[in-house]
Parts: C-alpha cells; structure tokens; sequence
C-alpha cells in the first residue's frame, strides 16, 4: 500500500513574514503537531508537508518555509513558483512586523499566481500582556485587502489547524 497512490492534489503555500514572528513554529505545529523552544533562525528544510483529507480528497499540503532570507528581504521569486496558498505572518507582540505586512501582501502579488488564497495570521496570541496589535487593525486591513485572518499561538496550537484547513478549504475550491 503506497499512500503517495492516493493523493489527488499537492497544495504549495509558502510562509512569508518578518523573520522571529514565528513562520517555523506554525509549520512545525501543523505538520508534526510540536514546538520547539530553541529554534535557530535558520534550518534547511525549503519545505514541510501534512497529508490531509478535505471534502473527500486527499491533499497534500506542502508548505514551504523561508531560510532566514526574509531578514534581508532576499526572498527570490522560485520560492512564490506555483503557490496556490500563502500565509503572511505578523507577530501581535511586534507592531513592526503587522506594518510590514503590507510589502510581503505587495511581494505576493507581484510574484504569485494572481488567483493565490492569502491568509493574514497574528501569531504569538498566547502573549496577551505584551500585544501591540489590536485584533481590529488586523480585520480591517484584512478585508481591505481581501485576505482572509486568523490569530494564532504555535506555543499552544490554538488556531493553527483551523487556519490551515480554512486556507486549503479555500484553495480546494478554486483548483
Ligand atoms: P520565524 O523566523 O518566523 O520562522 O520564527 P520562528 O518560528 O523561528 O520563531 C521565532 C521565535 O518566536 C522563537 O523563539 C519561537 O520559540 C517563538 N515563537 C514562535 N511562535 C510562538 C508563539 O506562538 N508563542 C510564543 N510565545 N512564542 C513563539
Ligand atoms: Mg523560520
């Protein structure tokens, strides 16, 4: 029994957002359901994936990390290549990184597919005492722009599998 037999789509999403805002942890937290404390800034893998059944199909979702080149705003146009979903992610602890989402939402929309699904994220929800983004900002600059949101905590989990399934909801619907 070869499971690759089954799947009917590979899904691209790539993760794009300021560097620390928690992009690797997110991923870590939805293929392999864990968080790591000490995680460098840097690690090799270009991409991580999650096999998953959505409205009777079988999918695979292949979501592509950054290696650090986002600190130097160095990421390249073959990482966008045939993503048919993003996720952009801001730290709502960091107001700088929500005013830079507005480059990487522009970065996308200039190397994707015009049809690519974007889901805003404000991670990091589980430090409330420290939040410098109000949740209003966040819907309103999501409608604005016509993306969808979700606030997440890839310490705790909570959201990152409903944000997910919500963005490949989506993108199944339009392959
Ligand atoms: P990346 O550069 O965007 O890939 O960010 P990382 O995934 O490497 O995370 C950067 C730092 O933020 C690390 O120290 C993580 O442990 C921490 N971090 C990531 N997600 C969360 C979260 O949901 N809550 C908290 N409290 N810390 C997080
Ligand atoms: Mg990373």
């Amino acid at each position: 029994f070869d499971r690759e037999d089954k799947i009917d789509y590979v899904f691209k999403v790539v993760a794009t957002g300021d560097s620390a805002v928690g992009k690797t942890q997110i991923l870590s937290r939805f293929t392999k359901n864990s968080f790591c404390f000490d995680s460098k800034s840097t690690i090799g893998v270009e991409f991580q994936t999650r096999t998953l059944t959505i409205k009777g199909k079988v999918i695979k979702a292949q979501i592509w990390d950054t290696a650090g080149q986002e600190r130097y705003r160095a990421v390249t146009s073959a990482y966008y290549r045939g993503a048919l979903g993003a996720l952009v992610v801001y730290d709502i602890t960091k107001r700088r990184t929500f005013d830079n989402v507005a480059r990487w939402v522009d970065e996308l929309r200039a190397y994707a597919d015009t049809s690519i699904v974007i889901m805003l994220i404000g991670n990091k929800a589980d430090l409330v005492d420290l939040r410098e983004v109000p949740t209003e900002d966040a819907v309103e600059f999501a409608e604005n722009k016509g993306l969808f949101f979700s606030e997440t905590s890839a310490l705790s989990g909570d959201n990152v599998e409903s944000a997910f399934f919500q963005l490949l909801e989506e993108i199944h619907g339009i392959v």
